[in-house]
């Protein structure tokens, strides 16, 4: 039942703040519905749930335009020829990692007079299959965003491995929060860091996650 997910991992999240001396109130919840059509989104609005994450353009399209009243995040790789299906759709994007993606996204929002809200995608762990700056790359890459006015950079977003225990996901997460408080800057606060899935988002929030992107936990 998608209300009792919801109350269990509202709960969790809760506690892990708790532990770590933070408001829950600082913690966003994502609900990630790749997997489920729009009734369940609709389902998830009822409970007062308010923002939601798709990581396929094409897929999540019929949700993302029907159903006007929440925000949309988009999490998963994209496709600068998507950039213009997306950005008028979505209030964040969290996969910004490399600069010919945000070149794209500054020419989109100059077209469609908006600010592009994106989090740099960063690759902590250093997984071959995983995308995202390497970590030793974001300080030059936040540099080389100085010039695209319509990108707003809040934050920093990553993706752990998966493993069976996700205490093992800690360091990553600690390394994350690391990067960006060395990646503050006079005019550029970022205030986000989005990481946590269902697997480890208890370790993400402990070690300073603002946003967790919750699937499974919520619609399994
Ligand atoms: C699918 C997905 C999630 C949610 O994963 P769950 O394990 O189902 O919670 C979070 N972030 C990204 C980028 C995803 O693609």
């Amino acid at each position: 039942m998608l209300a009792d997910n919801y109350n269990q991992v509202s709960r969790q999240i809760r506690e892990a703040a708790a532990r770590s001396g933070r408001s829950p109130h600082g913690i966003k919840l994502i609900a990630v519905t790749k997997t489920v059509g729009p009734e369940k989104v609709r389902e998830a609005i009822k409970l007062g749930i308010t923002d939601f994450g798709e990581n396929r353009v094409q897929e999540a399209s019929e949700k993302v335009t029907g159903i006007r009243e929440v925000k949309w995040h988009f999490i998963g790789h994209l496709q600068s020829n998507k950039a213009k299906d997306v950005l008028p759709h979505y209030t964040m994007i969290h996969s910004l990692d490399r600069f010919s993606l945000a070149r794209t996204l500054q020419n989109c929002a100059e077209r469609f007079n908006l600010e592009a809200k994106v989090l740099l995608q960063v690759n902590v762990s250093g997984e071959k299959s995983k995308f995202g700056l390497n970590p030793e790359a974001v300080s030059d890459f936040i540099d080389s965003l100085a010039g695209f006015d319509r990108l707003k950079l809040c934050g920093l977003m990553t993706m752990a491995p998966y493993v069976d225990d996700p205490e093992e996901t800690r360091a990553f997460f600690r390394e994350l929060r690391v990067l960006r408080d060395r990646s503050v800057r006079p005019g550029l606060e970022l205030p986000e860091l989005s990481m946590g899935m269902t697997n480890d988002f208890v370790v993400a929030v402990e070690e300073g996650a603002t946003m967790v992107r919750i699937g499974s936990a919520l619609f399994n």
